[in-house]
């Protein structure tokens, strides 16, 4: 293959470390033309020496200043930008193939709707953008002919076993699509003892190693409702047409079921690096670094239908995405504050879901006209989801 000239939006965070030891397996295959961290400047710092791109990006001027001083310390000649614009603009770079997606939250939307308008291929980790926005961004790619290759697990799983990289073909004979989703720490608890779970024991997660917002949302199994959402715009699935079963093992990452009854599921051992490389390699498969599946250390595979009572916040996300509209951007934006809140020891566990459902029943859904009003609803829910868990807060 060519070599690629990337951009990794969130490339101190997990998804970015795993990005990152992908990478440096291929030093022929690409090149880093931006790392894109936040607040880490020592990380970035690292980074930067390591891989030696053209420009790295922090939040802000002091942050800045002080990823500058720890790189002239170390000899390296990567220019220091911060803020949002520089998001954008490493994003979209004329010089750039591929961005690395994997800003957690809603900051992640304006610099990776930036490279879908570029046309750029976007390695997608970063969900909660197709969450907020995903009937403009998907337009977005369509019209300038991004490409968006799904790195969440699920659905690179789902991805490898379509028929055809085109998306949802109902003539394609597909019945449905299959998520997967672990239960996360939590699927066996007392439902009586969940109010008192800990944030150390929320971001515990059985299966998966991955950041502390993304963890918790496999507590409480938003993720997998975000990721329902995420579905059904990157495969154009009707809402009707997806599926969620628990399996714990976490070893089928994901299925498609067929017409004629047949059901292709993608394995792996779960580790992230699998979906990274297949996305970076396409159309080749090139080595990532997971261990392989060892099938006789597998004991057994086991499903189960999810728990609505168990888990409120995955039957929230099944009704914003059967209102459609703004309902999504409001379940997300509601979500990041209470997970914030919980994190931050605010609010208990089962307030997340409570402090969701009540930024939904008080809004009506509509259909917002453009990015520039999503975002600022995203910013009106943040400050009604704050009011609500300041009225919680423990
Ligand atoms: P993380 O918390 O480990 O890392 C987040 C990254 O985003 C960091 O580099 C941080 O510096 C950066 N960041 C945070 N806030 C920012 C802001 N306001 N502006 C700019 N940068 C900011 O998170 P993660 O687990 O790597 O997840 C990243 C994304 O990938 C999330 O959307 C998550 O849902 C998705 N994802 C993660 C995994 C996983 O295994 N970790 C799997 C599937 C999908
Ligand atoms: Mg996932």
């Amino acid at each position: 293959m060519p070599q690629h000239t990337l951009t990794l939006l969130g490339s101190t965070g997990s998804i970015g470390l795993s990005t990152l030891d992908v990478i440096a397996r291929h030093p022929d295959k690409f090149r880093v033309f931006a790392l894109a961290g936040h607040t880490q400047t020592a990380k970035l710092a690292e980074q930067c020496a390591a891989f030696r791109p053209r420009y790295a990006v922090v939040a802000d001027a002091a942050r800045a200043d002080d990823l500058r001083a720890r790189l002239a310390a170390a000899g390296c000649d990567t220019e220091v930008l911060h803020g949002a614009q520089a998001l954008v603009d490493v994003a979209s770079a004329p010089e750039v193939d591929g961005v690395m997606a994997a800003i957690v939250g809603a900051a992640g939307l304006p610099p990776t709707l930036a490279a879908a308008r570029a046309g750029k291929t976007i390695y997608l980790a970063n969900k909660e953008t197709l969450v907020v926005s995903g009937s403009l961004f998907m337009q977005a790619a369509a019209q300038s002919g991004a490409r968006i290759l799904p790195v969440d697990s699920e659905h690179n799983a789902i991805y490898q076993v379509l028929p055809e990289h085109k998306g949802y073909l109902k003539d394609g004979g597909i019945e449905s699509i299959v998520l997967t989703a672990s239960g996360g720490p939590f699927l066996h608890t007392d439902l009586a003892a969940l109010p008192a779970i800990t944030p150390a024991q929320a971001v515990k997660h059985p299966n998966w190693s991955m950041g502390q917002k993304i963890s918790v949302d496999s507590a409480t199994m938003m993720n997998k409702g975000l990721e329902l959402i995420e579905a059904h715009w990157l495969f154009a699935c009707p809402p009707e047409r997806l599926e969620v079963v628990i399996h714990p093992q976490s070893v089928i990452h994901s299925m498609v079921r067929y017409a004629d009854g047949s059901v292709l599921a993608q394995m792996g051992t779960p580790d992230m690096r699998t979906p990274i490389a297949y996305c970076l390699g396409l159309p080749e498969r090139i080595e990532s670094g997971a261990a392989p599946l060892d099938f006789a250390a597998l004991s057994s595979l086991t499903f189960a239908r999810p728990d609505f009572q168990r888990f409120p916040c995955l039957k929230l996300a099944y009704e914003a995405m059967h209102s459609g509209g703004s309902a999504p951007c409001v379940l997300n934006a509601a979500n990041e504050v209470a997970v914030a809140a919980f994190l931050a020891g605010r609010i208990r566990f089962t307030d997340i879901a409570a402090v969701v459902a009540a930024c939904l029943e008080r809004h009506h859904s509509g259909q917002p006209d453009g990015i520039d009003a999503l975002l600022a609803l995203d910013a009106d829910i943040r400050a009604q989801a704050e009011a609500e868990v300041r009225r919680r807060a423990t």
